[in-house]
């Protein structure tokens, strides 16, 4: 390809769309099956079709994104499967919303209409978010999108129901579940979050059966549910209360007598000691009305209102029953006290409407029986995470893990594939999406159970239902199992332990052999981002400003595995500075291009030199070995997971190394006026800068394409470049380049310390030893970094007396000696240096005079007197520092 010239600036805005659709258009990012070659695959976690993406999908995005382009550039076929998860009760509550403006409800409108608007809905929005991860460079393979209500998916669905209902692994029973009043749905354990509320505890009388003036108290956070008790409880070791076991109460209001019974789970600590039992609406006062054979009375409606069961308070809210059952109990003399109380408060994960325990017949997965295989895969290594300390909260988790409430009260989702025979009563589990027959009796009078899955149920199949499975497909045969699953580790039980759970049941294989979870993105400060805090970063803004490459390159340097981390503006600046450093060095490096090779030529011979570096600088045979031993660097750290420090080495070796030293250096042997040393100098820019590129492309995937695409270059594009191997590392070159550089930069240093103005070159002695050849042949190095009047260096084997009013510097066993005439005003320093000296010998004394003194050492905080000492000794180093330079400068 030709190369042109390079705009002065890099405008990330008219890059990074130009080149992703190129990238798209050009099928760069759909693999080509070849069985000669191992795959590698990542499914996408599919994000929620109603969100906007924000920094967690960034975040995600970036990661794998970094995986597939490194496994693609090694020459894999790599697939990366993207898609989106149709989220039930998410979605259902979004559309709910959206038709309220209508004045429309979604039982007004019914099943079926209702349906229509979600579908609807779902084809507006369904590709917006899919967009949105195209601005972040995700090289994925669009052509294999799917939707979890896609279906295929949806067979699969079924198939894996079926599947375990045959198995006797789901079944439908009446139990205590979690219940949205709101949503109007069971919730599993892992939908509810608790939080802390300040609340309040009441203390009510119940009257004790056959006395006037006898009564046991119980405390409660929800008095409302006083009308569902069936039993007081109390501990049988509580000896306040062992008397009354046996014995009846009357349940305020209700009038009904209920037995006091003695259950060791009692905490005699907990209000006075007596409970009361409501088991249609507690799961400790469920389990004790099994243990004692309590009736369960449930005395709420799905929307959270109060039934017939609730007697007078029948209709109201359970919230509004409340506050009216206090003011009776109140009136009627039972109400003790009102403590104010703190506990945690189950709230749906996603309307935040309190949940409220209820007693209701739904569908199970008997998780155990799939548990213990996933267990199984983790212990012996088929699976491990990253980083290895989430082995143990997922084996915590699921050892004792309980049933899984697979059934959700919604219309939105993958309907429950069991259909009921009216005729004869017979209940079927069926693959088909419509059953029209009943298989025990044949008739046709069938009705389909009206709940639909968990939507997590159908994204546990997600990484082999997108491959075609049950089908056996080329897709499935060929990328299944998977490479990684990379996520959030707040979804580790909720997506990562059920795909692994449900692909080893489904297809007798884990479903991928590596579980890599990162942290949150949290704001600078540290804390979480959120909409009421009003600190959210939007991830489209900053690309909007920075440029996708600079969000990722901030993303991916700032993480390590498992931990969140904060996200500083500063460094997503950075990293856009680091991709303009990295465009103005390209502009160099192409205003001196090599004449007369092809890249092919000039990688030959960057390789011949490699091996025989004797016609090199030393600054080329560094450059060279500094970067294969980058290549080699980068290459084992993201094999290991640790893509933070890779970049960061990218970053150091580029803009410190790279630019900072060897195109400076560059510079003089361009100029040198010997033309093989200038050749090869253009030879060694390109070749370092391609093989860097390659490096950086999976973090910085816009920039380096667009410089590479300016560049001399042999194939269509960076992306689909091969990954470099590091060349043969130069020890020697290292060694010697490394006192050079410290030279400079200890230079450097005193320049800045006495304010010398960078346009002024000045003097230097340089002492060497038996280095000293070595040093004068890289005598224009050092004068052209340090700022050195070549006239006015030399470098010397041994001086037979120290210079007078220089300053002195020790570097690597060499000697640099700076003349301070050239430096500063010796008088106005010497004074400056005698008030420093005299200053700093008074601090001395207070501070020796206070560690002296016994009452202070005694009586301050250990932290006080460690901190004086340290001064102490800063001090003191301090002052023979000022003296030392004092005396270099007295007659
Ligand atoms: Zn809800
Ligand atoms: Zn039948």
């Amino acid at each position: 390809m030709e190369t042109h010239e390079m705009p002065k600036n890099y405008d990330h805005r008219t890059v990074e769309e130009r080149l992703y659709a190129w990238w798209e258009n050009s099928g760069y990012f759909t693999p080509k099956i070849d069985h000669d070659k191992k795959p590698f695959v990542i499914s996408m976690p599919p994000p929620n079709v109603t969100g906007e993406l924000h920094l967690g999908h960034a975040i995600t995005a970036a990661l794998q994104d970094l995986m597939i382009r490194y496994h693609r550039m090694l020459g894999q076929p790599t697939l990366w499967l993207p898609g989106e998860d149709h989220a039930s009760i998410a979605a259902q509550y979004v559309v709910e919303k959206s038709i309220a403006n209508e004045g429309l409800t979604r039982v007004g409108l019914g099943r079926d209409k209702f349906l229509e608007r979600v579908w609807d809905w779902m084809r507006r929005y369904r590709h917006v978010i899919a967009q949105q991860h195209r601005r972040l460079g995700t090289s994925c393979d669009w052509t294999r999108e799917r939707f979890t209500m896609d279906e295929g998916l949806a067979r699969a669905v079924r198939e894996a129901f079926v599947r375990l209902y045959n198995k006797g692994l789901i079944y439908r029973g009446t139990y205590l579940v979690n219940w949205c009043p709101r949503c109007t749905t069971a919730l599993s354990d892992l939908e509810v979050e608790h939080e802390d509320e300040q609340s309040s505890l009441f203390y009510v009388r119940y009257p004790l059966e056959g006395t006037e003036d006898e009564y046991i108290t119980v405390a409660t956070t929800r008095p409302e549910t006083i009308l569902g008790d069936t039993a007081v409880a109390v501990n049988p070791d509580d000896q306040r209360h062992a008397a009354l076991v046996g014995r009846k109460a009357i349940l305020p209001v209700m009038h009904r007598a209920i037995p006091i019974i003695g259950d060791a789970s009692v905490d005699p600590a907990f209000g006075t000691g007596a409970v009361k039992v409501t088991p249609g609406h507690d799961p400790t006062d469920y389990e004790i009305g099994q243990r004692h054979h309590l009736p369960t009375v449930n005395i709420l409606n799905d929307d959270g209102t109060l039934n017939d069961n609730a007697g007078p308070y029948a209709g109201l809210d359970r919230l509004v029953a409340r506050k009216k059952l206090v003011d009776e109990l109140q009136s009627l003399g039972l109400l003790v006290k009102i403590d104010p109380y703190s506990h945690a408060v189950g709230h749906c994960q996603r309307c935040r409407t309190i949940v409220e325990p209820r007693i209701s017949t739904q569908w199970f997965v008997k998780i155990q029986p799939l548990a213990d295989p996933a267990i199984a895969a983790a212990r012996d290594g088929r699976i491990r995470f990253v980083p290895e300390r989430f082995a143990k909260t997922y084996f915590n988790w699921m050892e004792g893990i309980r049933d899984w409430c697979i059934s959700r009260q919604l219309w939105w989702g993958h309907r429950i594939p069991v259909w009921y025979c009216d005729n004869c009563g017979a209940m079927s589990a069926s693959t088909q999406e419509v059953l029209s027959a009943c298989p025990k009796c044949g008739s046709s009078r069938l009705h389909q159970d009206p709940d639909v899955l968990d939507t997590w149920f159908s994204s546990g199949l997600w990484p082999f239902s997108t491959l075609g499975w049950p089908d056996d497909t080329e897709d499935l045969r060929y990328f299944y199992p998977t490479d990684v699953m990379e996520t959030a580790y707040d979804i580790l039980f909720f997506w990562v332990a059920r795909m692994i759970m449900q692909g080893i049941e489904m297809t007798g294989q884990v479903p991928f052999h590596t579980v890599y979870l990162h942290g949150l993105v949290r704001d600078e400060k540290g804390q979480k981002m959120s909409k009421s805090k009003g600190n959210v970063v939007d991830p489209l803004v900053v690309i909007e400003q920075h440029g996708a490459d600079a969000l990722r390159f901030a993303l991916l340097t700032g993480s390590t595995p498992g931990n969140d981390m904060k996200l500083q503006p500063s460094k997503v600046e950075g990293a856009r500075n680091f991709a303009n450093k990295l465009w103005n060095a390209a502009r160099f490096v192409l205003a001196n291009l090599p004449e007369s090779y092809a890249p092919a030529e000039i990688e030959h011979q960057c390789q011949l030199w490699e091996a025989q570096p004797e016609s090199l600088s030393l600054a080329d045979r560094w450059v060279l070995s500094r970067h294969n031993r980058l290549i080699g660097e980068v290459t084992r750290l993201i094999e290991q997971f640790q893509f933070g420090e890779a970049g960061r080495q990218l970053y150091d070796f580029l803009w410190g190394e790279y630019c900072d030293w060897y195109i400076e250096i560059a510079k003089s042997q361009l100029n040198s006026g010997d033309e093989a040393a200038a050749a090869r100098t253009r030879a060694i820019l390109l070749y370092v800068l391609d093989r860097t590129l390659r490096l950086l492309h999976p973090f910085m995937p816009f920039v380096t394409e667009e410089i590479w695409q300016h560049l001399p270059h042999e194939g269509d594009a960076l992306i689909i470049a091969a990954w470099p191997l590091a060349g043969a590392l130069d020890d020697e070159a290292e060694a010697e380049m490394g006192p050079i550089m410290e030279m400079v930069r200890a230079i450097r240093n005193a320049r800045a310390e006495y304010e010398v103005e960078p346009s002024r070159t000045i003097a230097a002695i340089v002492v060497a030893g038996g280095k000293a050849e070595l040093v004068r042949s890289h005598a224009d190095i050092l004068a052209r970094l340090a700022r050195i009047d070549p006239a006015q260096l030399s470098i010397e084997t041994a001086l037979q007396l120290k210079p007078r009013q220089a300053l002195a510097l020790v570097v690597s066993g060499y000697e640099v000696y700076l003349p301070l005439a050239g430096l500063v005003d010796i008088d106005r320093e010497r004074a400056r240096l005698k008030g420093e000296v005299s200053s700093v010998g008074r601090e001395i004394e207070r501070c020796g005079k206070l560690l002296e003194n016994a009452g202070f050492v005694s009586k301050a905080p250990a932290e006080v007197v460690d901190k004086e000492r340290a001064k102490l000794e800063d001090l003191k180093l301090r002052l023979v520092k000022l003296t030392d330079r004092l005396n270099a400068l007295q007659e």
